[in-house]
């Protein structure tokens, strides 16, 4: 199966956050949701979400403030937050794309519309997790079936293997260092040696060249490695 999208739902009003919960579920994406700006930031601590929709007006910390805070961490950098607001000001839905938010979904607002949105800003930030197989240069990956191609040629890879290309894929071009690695690979909370990235790399790059098949795998030294698209 594949990893469902993991969405944090930031609203205090219980009946909204129970009808967000609901409706997300039944999309196929996978819930959090919390209460107050305090509660959002430990739970993408806890478990980084892959999407943010956060209510604009919240007890203790606001959404802005939980924005702010989301924006200013290396896990949550680059996480798309969708904010909620009942604010129609102009002024504010500038802040709040100014401070790093995705889209802005005015109250009230259908579950319908909220949910397109939602699947907009997926496909535009990271087209690779609206879809279940993706591609980059003749490399395919079927998430659901955990298979992976090369120009037509079947590609077996162990699941480390599987989920570093995952995530080279859904960033082509983009250098990532050991340590990003690590964590989006084994998670922040795991201890693996900066090392052991290089061997699975080894292991990944074995089998995706056979033949005189090119290296897509690009190593920037003392930075990282990177999928290059046009090697591919
Ligand atoms: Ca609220």
């Amino acid at each position: 199966m594949a990893k469902a999208t993991h969405v944090l739902v930031v609203e205090d009003e219980a009946a909204l956050a129970d009808l967000l919960k609901y409706n997300l579920e039944k999309e196929g994406y996978r819930v959090s949701v919390a209460n107050d700006g305090d509660e959002a930031l430990l739970s993408a601590n806890e478990s980084v979400p892959d999407l943010v929709v956060l209510d604009w007006m919240l007890p203790k910390a606001p959404g802005i403030e939980v924005c702010r805070r989301l924006r200013a961490r290396q896990e949550t950098r680059n996480t798309p937050i969708v904010m909620l607001t009942a604010r129609t000001e102009e002024g504010d839905r500038i802040r709040g794309l100014d401070i790093g938010a995705d889209d802005y979904i005015t109250k009230p607002f259908s579950m319908i519309e909220l949910l397109a949105r939602l699947r907009a800003v997926m496909r535009r930030i990271r087209p690779a997790l609206a879809d279940d197989t993706i591609s980059a240069g003749d490399i395919l990956m079927d998430r659901v079936s955990h298979r992976v191609k090369r120009g037509g040629r079947e590609v077996h890879l162990g699941p480390t293997e599987f989920r570093i290309l995952d995530h080279l894929m859904q960033h082509p071009g983009r250098v990532f260092s050991r340590e990003q690695l690590l964590d989006a690979v084994w998670g922040s909370d795991v201890y693996v040696e900066a090392r052991t990235v290089d061997v699975h790399i080894g292991r990944l790059r074995k089998a995706l060249m056979v033949g005189d098949e090119g290296d897509p795998i690009r190593t920037v030294r003392s930075a990282g490695y990177a999928l290059d698209v046009e090697a591919a």
